[in-house]
């Protein structure tokens, strides 16, 4: 069997869309589930950290990587089944994922379409079940296989096995560093509504004169919305909106309303309150300031951008510095989206 091709001192810059110039001690790019295998059998590698990589999306490199990157580039989408109600679809890890969501809708599948434009791959979309416009990837999700590091078997979970939660699933938790997604399996409704739930979608579609949207119409909204609101990391480093939004209960959420009845928040399903973070941080003075090379967007108060020459110790120096104000201020916890590497 011929020898992975891994890659020494690798550099990392433009593989995470921070832009942050870390290196890798070492860096393989995973095509099959056959070179997984064969990692776990070489010690010289098996014993090394490892770190999996997608699209570098929700990732900050604090520091340079003093272990072995594996870097999921398997390839691959198509409808798996069919019933009454669903389509299922299936896309490998390396998939970039706003690729997957037009291979849908081109087939004439409706139901990722206001997840479009996320930036990454497929197998990060479960790991911390992304979201936006008003659908949760867990809606539409079927099943997972993931490849076991520590047995060398293949997993198969489903949606239970998964505990997706706000961004949030199993693979942050007991599965963290356990296994690598290898492919992500959908389950599409057959008729489906469109999901217009958020009012930006909504006006989007009004101003554009159209009163029964189609899904590619709800895309093209969300694609219109996202390109307008938020930095292209091709052009200015960032991670997208760089803290949760806080869940806070009834009672704090009505002490903060009684100071500041402008405070934005959400009710959610268990009577507590989501609040809107960029608001909170956008209240404290943060929206368009830097700290050294670091900043938080002018547009959009919630994205931490690299103005340019950024390391992972200024996004986590600014990081912490909003973090406090808000703290300070509303006495608020914020917890960033991202992975700290
Ligand atoms: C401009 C911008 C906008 C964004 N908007 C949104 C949004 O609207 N909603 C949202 O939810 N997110 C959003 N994000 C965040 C990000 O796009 C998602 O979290 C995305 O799923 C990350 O994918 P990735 O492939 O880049 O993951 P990476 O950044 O490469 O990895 C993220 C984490 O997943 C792990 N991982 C990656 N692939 C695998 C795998 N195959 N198996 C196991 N673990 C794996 C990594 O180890 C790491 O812990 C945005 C980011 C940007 C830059």
């Amino acid at each position: 069997m011929p020898s992975l091709p891994v890659q020494t001192t690798f550099s990392l810059r433009h593989y995470n869309t921070l832009g942050i110039d870390a290196t890798a001690r070492a860096y393989l790019s995973v095509t099959s589930i056959s070179q997984l295998q064969q990692l776990i059998a070489e010690p010289a590698l098996a014993k090394l950290p490892r770190l999996v990589l997608g699209g570098g999306s929700n990732l900050v490199l604090t520091q340079d990587f003093d272990g072995l990157v594996l870097h999921m580039c398997n390839l691959g989408m198509q409808k798996v089944g069919e019933d009454d109600d669903t389509v299922y679809v299936r896309a490998a890890a390396g998939e970039n994922w706003h690729g997957f969501v037009r291979w849908t809708l081109a087939q004439g599948f409706a139901g990722l379409e206001n997840l479009s434009l996320i930036p990454g791959n497929v197998g990060a979309a479960p790991i911390q079940n992304i979201g936006a416009y008003g659908v949760e990837m867990q809606e539409r999700f079927h099943s997972l296989t993931a490849f076991d590091f520590n047995t060398g078997n293949v997993l198969t979970l489903d949606r239970t096995a998964c505990a997706f939660a706000y961004r949030d699933s199993v693979f942050k938790h007991a599965l963290r560093d356990r296994v690598v997604v290898l492919d992500v399996t959908f389950a599409l409704p057959k008729h489906s509504q469109p999901v217009l739930a958020y009012a930006d979608v909504a006006h989007e579609l009004h101003t554009l004169g159209i009163k029964v949207p189609t899904a590619n119409d709800v895309s093209a909204a969300v694609i219109a919305i996202r390109t307008r609101k938020l930095p292209d990391p091709a052009v200015i480093g960032n991670a997208g909106s760089f803290f949760k939004n806080p869940i806070v209960t009834a009672m704090q959420r009505d002490a903060l309303f009684a100071q500041h009845p402008q405070l934005v928040s959400y009710p959610q399903p268990d009577g507590r309150f989501k609040l809107a973070a960029g608001w909170l941080i956008d209240q404290c003075g943060w929206k368009g300031k830097n700290l050294g090379p670091a900043g938080m967007y002018e547009k959009q108060a919630l994205v931490l951008v690299n103005r340019g020459g950024a390391t992972g110790q200024d996004i986590v120096r600014l990081s912490q510095a909003v973090q406090d104000d808000v703290m300070h201020r509303f006495g608020v916890n914020l917890e960033p989206e991202p992975i700290f590497i």
